[in-house]
Formats: structure tokens, C-alpha cells, sequence
């Protein structure tokens, strides 16, 4: 079967022929992955493209990294779900811990979503508050508790409040715009908030970086109001650095939910913090959580491989360049008005802007010509997502082979568009 008849079928499988929806936003079909090598995916067709995509996120070393596939493999020889404890998960926290100085404790679960949405709880817990402030286009996965002006698919597909979302729900979100500290504040000040939750590094409505002392004004408001201050690095967790953006700007949340880049690529999640708190988790305390994957040995393995790769700083390197470079060209070659959002490995463009610095910037972005771009680009071998409100991403795979590849072909494509 070609992309096209398997997309004929999956139609007929799955709502929107996808299972998770920013996939079905690849026209007129999504193309269908065979194996994926470095920087590089192969469709069923044997058609490759150099992947921005990576997973949307966790790929850090590129596709299946020989380290870690070979560490992997070892474990399927052993077994793979015990239902008890292994000293895998001992190993994985350790290194964690180590590099995230907030992560005192940690609670694996399985994903991004499972993660926030057990922070969430453990916050309410702990402060014995419901009332929560998280900010609009953050997204902090598919769970009631965030579902409310969330970014990423959830704007893309206009339904940043989900349907279904009890409104007893909705009510105890509180939103504020990023970057407005006196929004912050106020809701601060008039409400009863259990915990103010953010994206350090907003991810989900493209690249939107923090503005100064907008971090560290969140997070002393947050101790004045005896509230608690949870930092989503889902994302940003081992990508920005080592010790995730907390490190890259010295300010500490109480807890920090991880995922992606600590699984290696395999389904992961994770909630840190201060023992105190995280120690409020059953069976130690009340606030319940558990998994019958959680922990499981094949992630362990390949959050701790992928984490011995990134201690040895290249992968940095080497990801941080490529993104710097491509940032460079494309500001050189865009001639049209245009604003892009750059940290680390991680970078956005928006056309017909000239400023994004929250959710409702980035939604005058002309979305259109962005969709535009990757599609161009796509034709070209390029794959970038298929929605403003992702993030481009770049990889220890992409070298300065792969880089320059991509800037002839961004070449052509915006002379093209233009
Ligand atoms: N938080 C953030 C910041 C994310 O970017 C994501 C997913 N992109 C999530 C949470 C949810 O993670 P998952 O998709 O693994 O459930």
C-alpha cells in the first residue's frame, strides 16, 4: 500500500484518519513513515525527508541513535513490563535529578499529558486549593485541567477550549496572557490560586520566548501568594540544556512536569519537585497517581542513553549550530515582513508580523503563508510541521551536510513563493 490508499483506509479507522490530530494537517494526506535514520525519515513510497519535526520534540540525537537502539535492544532481551520495581527507574531518576536541580523527587508516568495533569493535582493537593492560572496557548496536553485556551492542535483546529470539558472545570482556570506579569498578579492577588503552571519557553503557538524578569516575576508572586509554581518543560526539558530552561535562567518552579526528550522516544512523563511536595503522591500520601506503565524499562532505558549522549554536551552543539544557521539564512533570504522566534534548538517563523510575544500575536500570524512554506518545502524534502502553532525543531543528526542541503532548498522555495 502506498500513503494514499493507507490514508483511504485510516479514514475509515480513526476519527479525522489520525491519532493524534496535528497529523492529519499534512495535505492532502499524511505521508506514511517507513523507518527514520539520523536527520532523515523514508516514506512507505522510499520517498526521504529531512525531518524539523522529530517526533515533536523527543528526538534530540535524530532518529534511532545507534547508542541508544543498542541499549535498547539489551532490554527487549530481558524483558520488558514487570509490574514492579526495576533499577532502571533508580538510574533515570538519579540522572534527572542530577542535571534539574528542582527535581528533587520524581513520579514517572507516561506521557506530557499524564504528567501535568498529575502535577496539577498534586499542587491542588498539597495547597488544598482548585483554582489553577496557566496562560493562553500553553499547552499542557489532553487532559480537562489545561484544555482551556490551549495552544498547539488544540488552536489549530480551533478548539483551544475543548467540547466536553466540564464547565465546572473551565471555572477553575484561570488565564492570563504570557508575558503580562500585572495579569499575574491581579489573578493572584483576587483568587485563591493553587498553582500558576507555564511553558518557561512557549512551544505551542510557535516559539515565544519569555520576556525579562517576566520568569522570575512569576515566580515571586507565586511565594508571595503562598501558591505554587509548576514549570512545563515538556518541552524544553533536556533540549534548551542539559538542566532544561530552569537552568538556562536560573529560576526555579517547586515542580517541573517532563517528557519527550527524557523517554528517549519511547512514551514518557514525569512529575519533579521538591520532596515535600511530590511526596504527597500515594502511597506516600494522598493525592492518587499510578501507572500500569509508569516506569516501565524500555523508556528507562532510553531516557538513560539518550541522557549520556546529551552529558557529553555535542549533541548541543551540534543541534544549537544547525538551528542558528537556518534562523541566519532565513532572515537573510525573507524579504517579506516576517519575525522569528529563536532558542537553542528550537525556532519559529511568522510571516506578515514583525513582533510575537504572546498567544494572541501569534494568532495575526499569517497562518496561510505559513502552511504555504511547508508545503513548499515538503514537495521539496523538507519537513517542517505542518502548523503555525509547533516548533521547529533541530537534532545532533543535523550536521552541516544536512543544514546546507536544507538552505538550497529553502533557496528555491522562498524564490518561489515570493
Ligand atoms: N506539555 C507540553 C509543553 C507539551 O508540548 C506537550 C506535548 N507537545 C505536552 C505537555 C503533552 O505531552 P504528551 O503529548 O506526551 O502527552
Amino acid at each position: 500500500m502506498n500513503s494514499e490508499e493507507m490514508w483511504a483506509q485510516a479514514k475509515q479507522l480513526f476519527a479525522g484518519g489520525v491519532n493524534s490530530p496535528v497529523r492529519a494537517a499534512v495535505k492532502p494526506f499524511p505521508f506514511y513513515v517507513e523507518r527514520g535514520k539520523g536527520a532523515y525519515i523514508y516514506t512507505v513510497e522510499g520517498k526521504k525527508f529531512i525531518d524539523y519535526v522529530l517526533g515533536y520534540g523527543p528526538l534530540i540525537l535524530g532518529h534511532s541513535p545507534e547508542s541508544v537502539k543498542r541499549k535498547i535492544v539489551e532490554q527487549l532481551e530481558k524483558g520488558w513490563l514487570f509490574g514492579t520495581p526495576s533499577e532502571l527507574e533508580i538510574k533515570l531518576a538519579k540522572k534527572i535529578s542530577s542535571h534539574i536541580p528542582s527535581a528533587q523527587k520524581i513520579r514517572f508516568v507516561n506521557s506530557g499529558t499524564e504528567a501535568t495533569m498529575a502535577a496539577i493535582r498534586l499542587a491542588r493537593g498539597y495547597t488544598k486549593r482548585s483554582k489553577i492560572l496557566k496562560f493562553s496557548g500553553n499547552y499542557h496536553g489532553a487532559h480537562d485541567y489545561a484544555l482551556v485556551e490551549a495552544g498547539s492542535a488544540a488552536t489549530e483546529y480551533n478548539v483551544a477550549t475543548s467540547d466536553g470539558v466540564p464547565i465546572e472545570i473551565i471555572k477553575t482556570v484561570e488565564v492570563c496572557e504570557f508575558n503580562d506579569l500585572d495579569c499575574v498578579d491581579k489573578k493572584l492577588r483576587n483568587e485563591d490560586i493553587a498553582t500558576v503552571i507555564l511553558e518557561p519557553i512557549m512551544g505551542n503557538a510557535g516559539v515565544i520566548l519569555p520576556e525579562k524578569d517576566f520568569l522570575s516575576g512569576v515566580r515571586e508572586l507565586t511565594k508571595s501568594y503562598n501558591s505554587l509554581l509548576i514549570f512545563d518543560e515538556v518541552i524544553t526539558g533536556f533540549r534548551i540544556n542539559i538542566g532544561g530552561a530552569q537552568s538556562y535562567y536560573q529560576i526555579y518552579p517547586d515542580i517541573t512536569t517532563l517528557g519527550k526528550i527524557i523517554g528517549g522516544g519511547f512514551p514518557i512523563g514525569a512529575v519533579a519537585g521538591k520532596a515535600e511536595i511530590v511526596d504527597n503522591f500515594t502511597p506516600a500520601g494522598k493525592v492518587f497517581n499510578a501507572g500500569t506503565f509508569n516506569a516501565n524499562p524500555i523508556s528507562m532505558i532510553a531516557g538513560i542513553a539518550t541522557i549520556e549522549e546529551l552529558e557529553k554536551e555535542y549533541p548541543y552543539d551540534i543541534a544549537n549550530k544547525a538551528a542558528k544557521t537556518l534562523v541566519e539564512e532565513l532572515e537573510r533570504l525573507l524579504k517579506i515582513k516576517h519575525t522569528i522566534n529563536h532558542v537553542g534548538s528550537m525556532f519559529q517563523v511568522f510571516f506578515g508580523i514583525d513582533k510575537v510575544r504572546n498567544y494572541s500575536d501569534a494568532k495575526r500570524a499569517d497562518k496561510e503563508y505559513y502552511i504555504k512554506f511547508h508545503e513548499r518545502l515538503l514537495k521539496e524534502g523538507v519537513f517542517i510541521p505542518p502548523s503555525q502553532y509547533e516548533t521547529i525543531f533541530t537534532s545532533a543528526s543535523h550536521k552541516d551536510d544536512v543544514v546546507n542541503d536544507t538552505i538550497d532548498k529553502l533557496v528555491k522555495v522562498i524564490g518561489e513563493l515570493s
